[in-house]
């Protein structure tokens, strides 16, 4: 029999699911090996009672996500964080930052607005996740090779190390060197460094390396004149979660 697979969204903007859609050479390939029983993009009905392997898109932002991801946890086998909320809170975990209820005053008024919310968090904040695909969205080809993955049993194999090395082989002029600071010094690797390759810093979408030296990449800022604050500054972007207890 198949896996049966379930593609569902906690607090996100669905742009990891789109880039699924956006699969369009490779999906009829994947639906042949698999059975899509429930994608909450482009299905209709609900999420069934039993699966093989979800593939959750989003952070956790509401008491309902919690009890969710722990259904989810009872239920599948293998449970698959894609994209930068799912795996490092991401920008929805921007709004940890000052005071939540605040903040929801400042957009919503008055008006009611979903109960139960907590402060944003990834899903490993909540439960155990078996394999990951980084960045913001998520990069096709290597959310195929992870799927591939687990559809082998195959173990996660996510880099822990940074990005620098990637840009090296690509022969890109640091970014340092030209007086601008780059999150590339402590964030994932595994995009081979695709925005330094295209003419911009990394913002970190893939979340800090395991590997990373957070204390060593201040001084490297120090070192090329950077104020040491810019890098926390725009590890706000994605990774505003990274030190939540898991
Ligand atoms: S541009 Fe960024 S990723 Fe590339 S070597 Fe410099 S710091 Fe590292
Ligand atoms: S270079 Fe950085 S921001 Fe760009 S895709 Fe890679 S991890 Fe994300």
């Amino acid at each position: 029999m198949a896996p049966r697979v379930v593609v569902l969204s906690l607090a996100s903007d669905f742009g990891c699911q789109v880039q699924i859609t956006n699969m369009t050479d490779q999906i009829l390939d994947v639906l042949g090996v698999i059975d899509l029983t429930y994608w909450q993009l482009a299905t209709s009905g609900h999420l069934p009672a039993e699966y093989d392997v979800a593939i959750i898109e989003g952070a956790a932002t509401t008491d309902e996500h919690v009890a969710l991801l722990k259904k989810v946890r009872e239920t599948a086998a293998a449970v698959v964080a894609i994209g930068s909320c799912a795996n490092i809170g991401g920008v929805p975990a921007m709004a940890r930052e000052g005071d939540l209820e605040e903040r929801y005053a400042t957009v919503y008024g008055g008006a009611a607005v979903a109960v139960g919310r907590i402060m944003p968090r990834p899903i490993d904040a909540v439960i155990d996740v078996d394999y990951r695909v980084p960045g913001c969205p998520i990069d096709p080809p290597e959310f195929l090779r992870v799927l591939s993955k687990v559809l082998q049993g195959l173990k996660d194999d996510t880099p822990d190390k940074t990005m620098c090395a990637s840009c090296k082989l690509n022969e890109t002029v640091c970014f340092f060197d030209q007086g601008q600071v780059c999150l590339g010094l402590v964030t994932r690797s595994g995009c081979a460094a695709r925005c330094p390759s295209l003419g911009r810093p990394c913002t970190g979408c893939r979340g800090v390396a395991p590997d990373a030296n957070l204390g060593s990449a201040r001084e490297i800022l120090v070192r090329y004149g950077q104020d040491p604050d810019e890098l926390d500054r725009l590890l706000r972007i994605y990774n505003t979660s990274r030190e939540v207890p898991v």
